[in-house]
């Protein structure tokens, strides 16, 4: 018999830890027939409210429940990695705790991993329920990232997919700190086919994914993804260059001709001004370089186990 490993992170998502169980032990005569065995890993990313009582509950119900505890709250990223790193599966695939991935799309990606695709992945071709400004910031992202990145990243991919040990053992070999997953499924590769659904709306709690959040994590998409960034300086410097080479030779010229006198120190500081303003954006853009770097070099562990089962 084939092994699934269901991967689910979850953070103070008590109302949903038993909602989810059901709802994936719906597909039981699924299993079944494709005779396979299933194991269910719920990753705790540090809840801080009735998250772990809750997954116990369900593990006592049923011995395929698995769980992984962190000691804190290390984030998406480290969960799903954990997850992964846990999963004995030949078929691995992650889901949301939230419902906001449907566990009866299960059936349909299985059939295309049969069909011989190495990876499963599933994109909502609505924002529905979500708030303009932050589907308007999303779209724009998708665009820049995939203008600058050689990773491919689809506009509205979710991370529910399923994917064979193969893709799974791909993706453990990149153990980077910085760990941007929609850009770490497009890297690896493999054959992957997209299946499209309609936006679900969580079905307890609260998305926790804030504004600023999001703008955090997709500055670090960016930087583990692409040094596109860093050439700009480049480019403003040979820029700036040219144009202060023209200017040199027109004031030359003019001084030459006319024998102008000193003045107009007002657009001098406006050069200034504009000029420095560059330079510690620049300067900052490098600086975002270092510090990822920084991360990466103290090799520190992507997430602490506190508890397991
Ligand atoms: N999640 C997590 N750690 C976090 C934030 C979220 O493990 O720091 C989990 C969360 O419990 C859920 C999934 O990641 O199962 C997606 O989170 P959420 O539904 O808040 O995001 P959204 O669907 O709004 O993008
Ligand atoms: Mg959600």
């Amino acid at each position: 018999m084939a092994l699934l490993s269901v991967i689910v992170p979850c953070f103070n998502e008590e109302e949903n830890v038993h909602y989810f169980y059901e709802e994936l032990m719906k597909n039981q005569t699924f299993f079944d027939e494709k005779e396979l065995d299933v194991e269910v890993i719920y990753v705790d990313d540090g809840s801080k409210d009735k998250t772990v009582e809750e997954i116990k509950k369900v593990s006592v119900l049923d011995n395929r429940v698995k769980m992984v505890s962190f000691s804190r709250n290390f984030g998406k990223e480290a969960a799903i990695y954990a997850g992964f790193q846990k999963s004995k599966g030949d078929y691995v695939v992650m889901m949301d705790a939230d419902l906001q991935d449907p566990p009866s799309l299960l059936p349909k990606m299985f059939s295309y991993v049969e069909q011989g695709y190495d990876s499963v992945a599933t994109r909502r071709v609505s924002r529905k329920g979500e708030p303009p400004i932050r589907s308007f910031f999303a779209r724009m992202f998708y665009r820049i990232m995939n203008k600058i990145s050689k990773a491919d990243i689809v506009d509205g991919a979710r991370d529910y997919r399923l994917m064979t040990r193969q893709v799974v053992d791909a993706i453990l070999a990149m153990g980077e700190y910085n760990r941007f997953s929609k850009g770490i499924f497009g890297w690896v590769g493999y054959e992957t086919k997209w299946i499209e659904y309609e936006n679900i709306e969580r079905a307890h709690g609260e998305t926790k994914w804030s504004f600023w959040k999001l703008f955090i994590y997709s500055i670090e998409g960016i930087t583990a993804f692409s040094t596109v960034p860093l050439a700009f300086a480049s480019i403003m410097g040979v820029l700036f260059c040219v144009v202060a080479f023209f200017m040199i030779v027109f004031i030359l010229i003019r001084s030459l001709i006319w024998t102008d006198p000193v003045g107009g120190w007002p657009s001098l500081v406006c050069i200034i001004c504009m000029v420095s303003g560059v330079q510690l954006f620049c300067l900052g853009i490098v600086g975002q370089y270092l510090s990822k770097t920084y991360l990466e070099v103290k090799k520190r562990p992507i997430y602490l186990v506190k508890e397991e089962i």
